[in-house]
């Protein structure tokens, strides 16, 4: 069995959908699991809308340019008006607008009731089409089967019950028919809708793929595979054909953003291996990632933005020794400090992390008590790893480091945000 992802980019129009209907005939050789995300930029449209009702603003503009954008791409793929996806379509618009009009007690509940919609629209869209393509396919809700916490807007898969419901209701309906569901969403023990939050669909291709023991997982995407950098930020990029889970993990760490970080990690764990192909030019193989890495280390760019440095000193004549590192970083775990580089001198610490004005402000109330603290924003964290002095000479064009870290396989910068 494999497991197929496609994001909102690969289902953007209907000549998009035509594109991935084309993809699926060409791979209709065996059970296969298809998870979509909403359509192009349909999250981001539907959060706005939410983001209106909830400060009390109209939401009907927005909300209309919505359903236009899918009334369109409907129009363009199906022949007849009578078209079941028609009616079906016309009824997940009417229970998200129902949810509109309801009031939450908890902003993250209202977002996990509405936001999801677009996922649920793109998946009915999309296996309407594959059934007028002759082909059979199923379309599934996830949230039958991908259960959850309730933490909403970030929930976490609760495993067993996951793999139990997959593991009894999957595998009939795959011996007929090509599945088709839900990147995204999930649910938690009392139905409650959930999310596994922004571009989690990677995440539940992994799920699914993890509890069936699929044989494969494809990610198919806007880009050949994965680079040795983000071809915005650096112009020579070189594709890898294949790298280790270890080597994915590292990437995703640092700021590389072709894979969602949670993706890799269910994976590794059963050996699954994880292909990224290119949807605009499906013949060409594009990267696995599995055990074996690649053979010969290139020079590899990761770019992490929105970073703050802070820097914290001692008040008194004293060190930094054990017990204040101790200290300090027992705070920053406190209040979730994501921190991504650290570099200490005798009488301070500096910390490169992402940046979140509320964690820091309560985190430097409390490291204040013991040490001085300083903040600076609007920085980014440049990561190159396989350093040569050509490749350092490229990331670094135009900038300059306030702080750097160096090792034989790894050098990190921050710098001012381009
Ligand atoms: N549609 C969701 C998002 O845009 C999930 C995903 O695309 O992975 O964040
Ligand atoms: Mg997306």
């Amino acid at each position: 069995m494999r497991v197929f992802k496609f994001g909102g980019a690969s289902v953007k129009s209907a000549e998009a959908v035509k594109n991935m209907g084309s993809i699926i005939q060409a791979h209709d050789n065996g059970p296969l699991i298809i998870v979509v995300s909403a359509m192009g930029k349909t999250t981001n449209a539907l959060e706005r809308v939410l983001e209106l009702r909830e400060a009390g603003k109209d939401y009907q503009r927005e909300w209309q340019a919505v359903k236009d954008y899918h009334g369109n791409i409907i129009q363009d793929l199906f022949s007849s008006d009578e078209n079941e996806t028609f009616l079906a379509i016309e009824s997940l618009f009417g229970h998200a607008e129902l949810i509109l009009r309801q009031t939450f007690a908890e902003q993250g509940k209202a977002y996990d009731q509405f936001v999801p919609y677009g996922e649920l629209i793109s998946t009915t869209i999309i296996a309407g089409y594959l059934r007028q393509l002759q082909l059979k396919a199923e379309w599934i809700d996830a949230r039958r089967y991908i259960k959850t916490d309730s933490v909403f807007k970030d929930a976490k898969v609760r495993w067993e019950v996951t793999e139990e419901l997959l593991k009894l209701n999957l595998p009939t309906i795959l011996k007929e028919n090509i599945v088709v569901t839900q990147g995204f969403v999930a649910s938690d023990l009392s139905d409650n809708t959930t999310t596994l939050a922004r571009e989690g669909s990677d995440f539940s291709a992994a799920i699914f793929a993890h509890c069936l023991n699929a044989d494969s997982v494809t990610i198919w995407k806007d880009v050949p595979g994965i680079l040795n950098a983000d071809p915005k930020r650096i112009s020579d990029t070189a594709k890898f054909e294949a790298i280790s889970y270890r080597e994915a993990a590292e990437m995703t760490f640092y700021g590389a953003s072709v894979i969602h970080p949670k993706t890799i990690k269910p994976l590794a764990n059963k050996n699954i291996p994880l292909k990224v192909r290119s949807f605009e030019r499906p013949g060409e193989k594009g990267t696995v990632i599995h055990l074996k890495g690649s053979e010969q280390p290139i020079p590899c760019f990761m770019f992490k933005d929105k970073q703050a440095l802070m820097v914290i000193r001692v008040k008194d004549l004293s060190f930094v020794q054990e017990e204040s590192l101790r200290k300090i970083f027992h705070i920053l775990a406190e209040h979730r400090i994501r921190i991504n580089l650290t570099q200490n001198t005798a009488v301070s610490v500096s910390v490169c992390a992402d940046w979140d004005s509320v964690k820091f402000q309560k985190a430097k109330q409390d490291l204040e008590k013991d040490f001085e603290m300083e903040t600076h924003t609007e920085l980014s964290l440049v990561t190159v790893k396989n350093p040569t002095s050509n490749a350092l000479k490229a990331a670094l064009a135009n900038k300059e480091a306030v702080l750097e870290q160096r090792t034989k396989s790894l050098c990190q910068f921050v710098v001012s945000e381009s």
